[in-house]
């Protein structure tokens, strides 16, 4: 029989990979939790109109990656393509939206149909952080703090660049708007099909067009800038005000739009130049009215999403490989003794494995094939005066240790 292989875009999350997936969100929720979020999982499928009616019409995400299906009780139910969506759910569903601030950390896999390739998966999984309730530049430069602060604990900040803009509130962005179909609008025929769409529904959006036939027009389009409110400019410069309080090194780039329809005011992303066309790590800005589309009041926030396949990619090196204490019983009759002292090492929190069988000779191996870094061995000998021998496999000292002594020797120092 052929073997069965995963789906194409998904793969198997094993051994260094996996250490450093672990390491990524282990830092993330841990510096989170310095910020004071606590962390949610909401379901990895939900109703379809959670993603439809919320993340636009025109986003790529809604339009040709999303995972629909009719479950067998014929409903539209979609795998999760992003977070925040389902976070505003919850919010709603579990009546929170009059208990603000509700400051919440994720971890968890994302579904969405796309090209494969190095940093790009139909499963992938984020990390993120929802803010929910502040309207205040306070917040967003908070939520941008944390993201800077988990990429310095990864030792990555260096990798990654902060791209910030703005996109208005409401009145800014109607401006804006008109200015972006005047200039689009002379191009009509030479954008993109998608674009084109966009250009009705979303002009927008155009600026975050990945295809090559608009990039030439989106260079030439006007920002945002001169548009902007009194209100609205002075939210960014609080904003960029904080950052530059926080140490937090920036470039403006105006044509930061993000892909999901409901942001407003503060846009941003995290950019490396080492993952080629995949380098964006980590995203977000503030969105208003996402809320409001679950059914609950208008409710402010602000959140990003970091991708932990690219930031796993961006790490320096993977965290080492756990090195385990192997117990080695010599005969049948040690096993109960080497038993009490693997139970009694793991109490003490010491990884601790029995290699199960063959000579001392094939059960040494088998331990420096597991990478221990002390054999335990327990003969007749041994048995009889209650002790051990330890030996250290990188000083290739060996030792005799009493069975009571073996958890606080071999406490890692
Ligand atoms: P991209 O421009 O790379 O398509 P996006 O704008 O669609 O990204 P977001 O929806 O903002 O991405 O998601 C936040 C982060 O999640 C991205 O910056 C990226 O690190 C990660 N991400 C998004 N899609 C994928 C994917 N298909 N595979 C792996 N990581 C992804
Ligand atoms: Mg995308």
């Amino acid at each position: 029989m052929e073997p069965l292989q995963p789906i194409r875009g998904t793969k198997d999350i094993i051994g260094e990979d996996q250490r450093r997936h672990a390491h990524v969100i282990a830092t993330a929720r841990a510096t989170a939790a310095t910020y004071g979020f606590d962390e949610w999982a909401t379901p990895i499928f939900e109703d379809t109109r959670v993603f439809a009616r919320t993340l636009g019409d025109t986003s790529d995400v809604v339009t040709k990656e999303m995972y629909t299906f009719l479950d067998r009780g014929g409903d539209s139910v979609t795998l999760r393509p992003e977070n925040t969506a389902g976070i505003c759910r919850a919010l709603v569903s579990n009546s929170l939206t009059q208990s603000l601030p509700q400051k919440i950390f994720y971890a968890g896999p994302m579904f969405r149909y796309e090209r494969p390739q190095t940093g790009r998966y139909r499963q992938f999984n984020q990390i993120g952080a929802e803010l929910i309730g502040p309207s205040e530049p306070l917040a967003d430069a908070e939520i941008i703090a944390l993201g800077w602060d988990i990429l310095t604990v990864l030792g990555i900040s260096h990798e990654v660049v902060l791209e910030l803009n703005t996109l208005g509130d409401a009145e800014s962005r109607t401006a804006y708007r008109a200015a972006l179909i005047a200039h689009f609008t002379a191009y009509r025929n030479e954008l993109s099909p998608d674009s084109q769409e966009r250009l009705e529904k979303n002009p927008l959006r155009i600026l975050d067009s990945k295809d090559p036939k608009d990039r030439a027009f989106v260079e030439q389009a006007p920002t945002i800038a001169p548009f902007l409110t009194e209100s609205a400019g002075a939210f960014y410069n609080s904003v960029k005000r904080h950052l530059v309080q926080l140490k937090i090194p920036f470039i403006e780039n105006p044509r930061i739009v993000r892909g999901l329809d409901y942001y407003s005011h503060t846009a941003f992303e995290f950019v490396t130049t080492r993952l080629g066309a995949q380098g964006t790590v980590m995203a977000g800005g503030r969105y208003d009215g996402l809320v409001a589309g679950m059914g609950g009041p208008p409710t402010p926030a602000v959140s990003w999403a970091a991708g932990v396949e690219r930031l796993a990619m961006l790490l320096a090196e993977a965290p080492p490989a756990p090195r385990p204490v192997a117990v080695i019983p010599l005969g049948e009759m040690t096993e109960p003794t080497a038993l009490n002292i693997l139970q009694a090492l793991r109490r003490a929190g010491i990884r601790a494995e029995i290699a199960y069988r063959g000579n001392l000779k094939r059960r040494m191996e088998r331990a420096n094939k597991i990478g221990a870094r002390a054999a335990i061995i327990i003969g007749d000998d041994e048995l009889a005066n209650n002790v051990a021998t330890v030996r250290d496999f990188s000083s290739g000292a060996q030792t005799q240790i009493a069975l009571d002594d073996l958890p606080a020797h071999l406490a890692e120092k």
